[in-house]
């Protein structure tokens, strides 16, 4: 990781999963890091970390040039950033949440902090814990080529990559086509390799075809659902670790909502929802979204997904 020749004093607000080693990464690059979560244990954990714990957000932000937010969902991202940061960070600090959000409440917290004098970027993440500890995770920008350049710095204090994909909002909707183009990969890839099974062909075999014809894809060759075949995946460790199905579930409802919207035509998308609601309703939202193979080798889902 890069030492930074310019450090900053950054604060960063959510430290779960994702936020602790993000403001670990930021503490590393030499940065002057103000941490503050709701949780004790997470603040602790940032404190031995190296960053400065504080007991609210508005200290937390009080004197710093950048504020990061990293929080579990849109409604608790508007009302930390209208109630806690606009106002009380120092005009024009640089405002980045990295949390998956949706696009419409991303543009509205947008408009909100720009009209308070705070340039804001929306910078959602793909990589999970491992990435967000070991700082390789992608960062998909939203936001004007100015706050875009006065981000990229910081953010790639925590990742390998950062892309600008355009206005405010442009990195949630990147992120959720994404997500719910990786769930369609997913669960195609796994009723497939069911179907292989039920008509006895070896799954290594099939992997050795498949992944070098037209089937092919990121879900196969890079994270098969299978054990014991293709790289290694969730599906060599129990489906313990990697990305919960509860979280891809968050996504493609983001993902839904953002379609209808816009009167989108996503028959696979909303497909993909249903399966797993069913999936993560039947108790599996812990396990890695690879883990659904169980639930369509078992007919979960009626003998030809009814
Ligand atoms: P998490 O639940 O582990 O962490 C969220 C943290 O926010 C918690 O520590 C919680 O105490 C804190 N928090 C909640 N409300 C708060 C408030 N009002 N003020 C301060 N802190 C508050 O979640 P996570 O896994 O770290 O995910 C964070 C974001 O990153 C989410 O939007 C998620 O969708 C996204 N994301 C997660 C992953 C992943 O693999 N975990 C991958 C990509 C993106």
């Amino acid at each position: 990781m890069r030492r930074e020749d310019n450090p900053m004093k950054i604060a960063i607000i959510g430290l779960g999963n994702m936020g602790g080693g993000m403001a670990a990464n930021l503490v590393k690059a030499g940065h002057e890091v103000h941490a503050f979560d709701l949780s004790e244990p997470a603040l602790l954990k940032a404190g031995e970390n190296g960053a400065k714990p504080y007991r609210n957000v508005r200290d937390a932000v009080a004197d710093v040039e950048a504020v990061v937010t990293m929080l579990p969902n849109g409604k608790i991202v508007e009302s930390v950033v209208t109630a806690d940061v606009i106002g009380h960070a120092p005009k024009g600090a640089l405002l980045i949440d990295c949390s998956t959000i949706d696009v419409a409440t991303t543009r509205r917290v947008g408009e909100a902090a720009e009209a308070g004098g705070y340039p804001f970027v929306d910078a959602p993440v793909s990589g999970g814990i491992a990435a967000a500890s070991g700082g390789t995770l992608t960062f998909m920008v939203g936001g004007t080529d100015e706050a875009f350049h006065r981000a990229e710095p910081i953010l790639s204090a925590m990742g390998k990559a950062v892309i600008h994909a355009g206005a405010t909002g442009a990195g949630q909707v990147a992120k959720m086509c994404n997500n719910m183009l990786l769930a369609s990969t997913m669960i195609a890839t796994c009723e497939t390799f069911a179907l292989a099974e039920k008509l006895g062909l070896d799954l290594q075999t099939f992997y050795d075809i498949s992944s070098k014809a037209t089937g092919q894809s990121w879900s196969m060759t890079s994270y098969c659902p299978v054990p014991g075949v293709g790289p290694q995946s969730p599906a060599d460790n129990g489906y313990q670790g990697g990305f919960a199905t509860a979280l891809m579930l968050k996504d493609l409802r983001i993902a839904m909502e953002a379609a209808q919207s816009v009167d989108a035509s996503v028959p696979m998308g909303v497909r993909s929802e249903a399966l797993y609601a069913a999936f993560n309703d039947a108790g599996h939202g812990g396990l890695d979204f690879s883990a659904i193979i169980a639930a369509l080798k078992d007919n979960a889902f009626g003998p030809v997904g009814a």
